[in-house]
């Protein structure tokens, strides 16, 4: 569950998906720009004091620095009173700047009545433009398309500028019917080649997922520079294809921030998080400064890796280069600490942060849940109901989650039914996954097959798997043996669904339906995805797979895992064979379990580590049952707190217990 939830935090906080954009909203640059306007205005009112007159080339660059500046009314108002009194509204350059004032300002209409007393007295083209332009900066985007189609409706000839306005404009509302004939009119117009207009032609396509016209023009600009580039590299990482990205990202010749940005987040994207973090490194040498759009992608990287040292030193990298921890970067980062498993430091950020959005309540929210502190998770929902956030379906995942780790049956029921009552959010198989999770975790196993029966949807494999689990825990093979059924007919390779039944059969002590399940999967031969453990050191991710020799240290880590074993043993633990399915003999089948990757992981943790350091370990799979003793003790003999988010929930190891209470 708690994967299925962060994959869908991941796709609604948007995170991931807030590829490359060429326009950063820096605050520092705006203050800037509203600084010049207010400039530009003391200048003016200086010039006026002085007595001199003010003339056709005042006005426009006054003008500009006062839409530049947000636009506020007063200021934009008074100038255009002063334009009139000088007499010079009539000038071309003059009315334009008033349009694209107007337009910026969002009020359309008055742009539009300068724009037609404009048209009269000529000199309409630069008009046109500003006011198409001005549309574009308040991101009015199909009204610039509009009068695009209008300017030409009155046989006004568009210019390069027009040209550049409208075709981001169709990328923006991805109108690749608009471009297409936009583009036909470039190339009969004459004004090619021209580098701003081929760029805009190429980022118009790649917004339109036209990838393939994209490319061909790219490939046939005579001139092209960084933003071309990035234009195409941004393209195929919308449609995930990160390797054709990488490739032209190689033959960049030079970066700037938004290409090495748009990289990194396409490898994000496409859960390449080590290559992320390996391009971010490439970025730091390269001496380009990331931003907060490179910072929340690599946070949320780290988050994912669980690379703890790494997340924590894009925070020292953040201050040293002026990158203020905005929202989007808070709730990346809190994330991070709960996939990391402290949630103390997240509940600081969440502390520091002065603006928080629905997505920062949610993501504490669950962090909290599946650390563990299910109370906590639940006043934190209360709060957010305080301060008049409306709570999502992501919220409801992580109260309900919340829920079960406390063991509140009744209160998930009851917020179960508001969610659907007082916020009218239709429950989807998350919802019912959390339900059937929390009924089963307290072995209203009945309850919960009758849940799954009232669904308004098909279960998936999820649902059975999680019904199943809860089987294995409270020993109910009659309700497990039913739901390995269904799950195995939805999915007959599920390699789980083998291991829980097998485990159920053998707590229950049916030792001959265990050989003749083992049977059945020796015929069929399931196949197995290899388990992989990654653990950071240093700053550097290291992976282990199952009976892996490719570690630099390997022969160390080895013999580390053979003392480590002979510790266990004489602390009394003894392996579990029963989750091994191969054929051979019973000594065999321990070593199999001996060389699992979390146990690798652990054994070069020991080697490398501070004996006061806890050990974080991100697993793919599910941990194994003898993986879960053997760890439960090494927490307990070496005194080290271990933590492994394997593909279902965290496991938090200390003082010989795990959080999840050995049920997972
Ligand atoms: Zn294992
Ligand atoms: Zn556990």
């Amino acid at each position: 569950m708690l994967r299925a939830a962060s994959r869908a935090r991941g796709l609604l906080d948007g995170t991931p998906h807030r590829a490359a954009p060429r326009w950063n909203p820096a605050t520092a640059g705006f203050r800037a720009y509203s600084r010049g306007a207010e400039d530009a205005v003391a200048g003016y009112a200086g010039m006026l004091a002085r007595g001199v007159r003010p003339d056709a080339y005042t006005f426009p660059s006054l003008l500009k620095a006062v839409a530049r500046g947000g636009a506020s009314g007063p200021l934009g108002g008074a100038v255009h009173a002063h334009v009139v009194k000088s007499g010079l509204e009539r000038n071309a350059h003059v009315a334009s700047s008033l349009i694209l004032l107007y337009a910026a300002r969002g009020d359309g209409a008055a742009a539009r009545v300068l724009l037609d007393a404009c048209a009269v007295g000529g000199g309409a083209p630069v008009a046109w433009n500003a006011f198409i332009s001005g549309h574009n900066r308040v991101k009015r985007f199909v009204q610039s398309c509009c009068s695009f189609v209008d300017m030409v409706r009155a046989g006004v000839m568009p210019t390069a500028v027009t040209y550049v306005s409208v075709l981001s404009a169709c990328g923006k509302v991805t109108d690749v019917l608009l471009g297409m004939q936009v583009h036909k009119r470039v190339v009969e117009s004459g004004v090619l080649p021209d580098l701003a207009v081929e760029n805009a032609l190429v980022d118009m396509y790649a917004e339109c997922t036209d990838m393939d016209t994209a490319l061909k023009i790219f490939d046939g600009m005579q001139l092209r520079n960084v933003v071309s580039w990035t234009s195409v590299i941004s393209g195929l990482v919308r449609l995930g294809q990160v390797d054709g990205a990488r490739a032209l990202f190689d033959r960049m010749p030079e970066r700037d921030t938004v290409s090495w940005t748009a990289m990194i987040v396409g490898c994000v994207q496409s859960a390449r998080f080590r290559e992320a973090l390996e391009t971010f490194r490439e970025m730091q040498y390269s001496n380009v400064r990331a931003d907060e759009f490179t910072m929340v992608s690599v946070i949320t990287a780290c988050a994912q890796l669980g690379a703890l040292e790494m997340g924590e030193w894009t925070r020292i990298y953040m201050s040293r280069h002026g990158i203020k921890v905005d929202v989007f970067i808070g709730n990346a980062l809190i994330d991070m600490y709960s996939k990391c498993g402290i949630v103390e430091r997240a509940f600081h950020v969440f502390k520091e942060m002065r603006i928080r959005d629905k997505f920062t309540w949610t993501t504490m929210i669950l962090g909290l849940a599946v650390n563990g502190y299910g109370e906590e998770a639940i006043d934190m929902f209360h709060r957010m109901i305080k301060v008049l956030e409306a709570p999502d379906e992501v919220t409801f995942i992580g109260v309900l989650t919340a829920c079960t780790h406390a063991g509140l049956v009744d209160k998930g029921r009851e917020f179960f039914l508001s969610m659907i009552e007082t916020y009218k959010i239709t429950p989807s198989l998350m919802h019912y996954g959390c339900m059937i999770d929390l009924l089963g975790r307290s072995g209203k196993l009945a309850e919960a097959l009758t849940t799954i029966g009232q669904m308004p949807m098909t279960p998936n494999s999820t649902i059975w798997g999680t019904l199943l689990a809860a089987c294995r825990v409270h020993g109910n093979s009659e309700i497990g043996e039913l739901a390995a059924e269904r799950l195995l007919e939805l999915d007959p390779e599920n390699s789980m669904a083998y291991i829980l039944l097998s485990n159920m059969y053998a707590k229950s002590s049916r030792w001959g339906d265990v050989r003749r399940l083992r049977q059945a999967i020796m015929e069929k031969g399931i196949k197995k995805e290899p388990g992989c453990s990654l653990i950071e050191m240093n700053g550097m991710i290291h992976e282990f797979v199952a009976g892996d020799r490719s570690h630099l240290m390997s022969k160390e880590i080895y013999s580390k895992l053979d003392k480590m074993l002979t510790d266990l043993r004489g602390a009394g633990y003894v392996p579990d064979v029963t989750e091994v399915f191969v054929e051979v003999g019973e000594e065999e089948k321990q070593k199999v379990v001996y060389w699992h990757s979390e146990k690798l992981a652990i054994a070069f943790a020991l080697l490398s580590s501070e004996s006061n350091v806890a050990i974080r370990i991100v697993k793919n799979l599910r941990m194994c049952l003898d993986c879960h003793n053997a760890i439960k003790l090494i927490s307990k003999l070496y005194g080290r707190e271990v933590i492994v988010r394997d593909r279902t929930r965290f496991h938090h190891f200390r003082h010989g217990f795990c959080s999840c209470k050995d049920y997972w």
